[in-house]
């Protein structure tokens, strides 16, 4: 199968550089795969698990809120952050998650609210890839 090139970039490093056959993102208008030959555009995504398959092997992440851009060349991912599962401390994304609760359940203003649905989704997802990885192949 034809590849293309991806790049993934968040604030702190490179998260991945190399030649891939296809990556399926959590977009804000549901899971998307781009395979060689998409169409040029730009994608929101939304907190959730990518898929990256290379040399055949298909590697699940999580990706926070981001840009994935579709060039003619390659395609470049820019997101807050983005860990592998054997990166994600669990406890953390459960404490997280118990914050964002906590701070849903206090009526707070609509930009608090949006701030910590967001955080929430963020947790559920790394909590999510964590609790996936090694269970499939
Ligand atoms: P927290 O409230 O725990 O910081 P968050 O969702 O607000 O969670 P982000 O803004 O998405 O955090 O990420 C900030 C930085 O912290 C990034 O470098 C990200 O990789 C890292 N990070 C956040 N949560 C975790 C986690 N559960 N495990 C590993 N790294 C994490």
């Amino acid at each position: 199968m034809s590849g293309f090139f991806l790049e993934i970039i968040t604030p702190e490093k490179t998260f991945y550089r190399g030649e891939v056959e296809s990556v399926n993102i959590p977009s804000l208008g549901g899971a998307c795969t781009i395979m060689a030959g998409h169409q040029p555009m730009v994608f929101a995504t939304e907190p959730g698990t990518i898929r990256i398959t290379a040399d055949g092997v298909t590697r699940e992440a999580f990706m926070s809120e981001g840009f994935i851009e579709v060039r003619p060349d390659e395609t470049i991912a820019f997101a807050q952050a983005v860990e592998w599962p054997e990166d994600i401390n669990e406890r953390r994304a459960a404490e997280a998650k118990e914050r964002a609760e906590e701070q849903l359940r206090r009526n707070r203003s609509a930009a608090e609210f949006k701030l910590n649905q967001a955080a929430l989704a963020r947790a559920f997802a790394r909590l999510r890839v964590k609790n996936r990885s090694g269970r499939d192949s």
